[in-house]
């Protein structure tokens, strides 16, 4: 077991709410496998929320892409050897980050897609912003690995992204809500999903397995797992090999 980690990068604050999972969870993960003292050799810079949000909305991705390649630089010459976005929605402009820096980047939608390949599921559900629900930055990676993707019907949709900044951005977690993706987690288990991809960092804060009929993949956890396996110089090389 090696004693010595690599030092990787965190674009975080996307909310700060997950990124604080995060933490936790890659601290968790590294005491598990080195013991003792042992924790995470991280470098964290997390953003402000409300900025990127409107420019988000705004669909300004220009902006946005300057922003996270700026911050991957400021970790880059802080001493990362390696980046992860603490966020599904920010991968939109992942490549330009890696473009900006050079250094491979913990894709979240790959090690998700990994994550569900290794459970042999071929149709999965995809909850998250609308941005990572209908575009194909993301869910192009998730078919590149021969998985059939579902997402809600549009009402649902707007809803599910409504909630996520709304509410579990901003730390509210309420009953209403949790019932709401219950429900469109149901319908689309009758549609023939076999497991329900949490594509946003905060879901994993509102619903867990005991609230789903199908497996649950949350992004949060399978993301800070392969945070876990960089550090300890196991990354899979597939994960920047597609992204650089
Ligand atoms: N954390 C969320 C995600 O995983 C949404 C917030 C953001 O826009 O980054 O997509």
């Amino acid at each position: 077991m090696p004693q010595t980690q690599q030092t990787l990068g965190i674009i975080g604050g996307m909310s700060w709410e997950s990124t604080q999972q995060y933490y936790r969870l890659i601290n968790e993960g590294i005491k598990a496998q080195l013991g003792g003292l042992q924790s995470a050799n991280l470098l964290i810079h997390s953003l402000n929320l409300a900025p990127i949000s409107e420019l988000q909305a705004s669909g300004d991705w220009q902006a946005l892409s300057e922003i996270m390649a700026d911050s991957g630089k400021r970790l880059q010459a802080a001493g990362a050897q390696g980046l992860l976005i603490a966020t599904n929605t920010m991968h939109k402009v992942a490549d330009r980050v890696t473009a900006a820096t050079g250094l491979p980047l913990i894709h979240i939608a790959d090690a998700t897609a990994a994550a569900i390949h290794q459970k042999v599921l071929k149709k999965v559900a995809l909850l998250g912003t609308q941005f990572t629900m209908t575009e194909d930055f993301y869910r192009s990676r998730l078919t590149a690995f021969g998985l059939e993707v579902i997402v809600p019907d549009l009402e649902s949709r707007k809803e599910v992204h409504r909630v996520i900044y709304d509410e579990l951005c901003q730390g509210q977690f309420h009953d209403e809500s949790r019932q709401y993706y219950r429900q469109v987690i149901a319908k689309l288990a009758d549609q023939g999903a076999e497991g329900v991809i949490l594509g946003c960092t905060e879901i994993g804060l509102l619903i867990n397995q005991n609230d789903s009929p199908i497996p649950v993949f949350d992004t949060t956890v399978i993301h800070a797992k392969a945070a876990v396996d960089f550090l300890l110089g196991e990354a899979k090389l597939s994960f920047n090999q597609t992204t650089l």
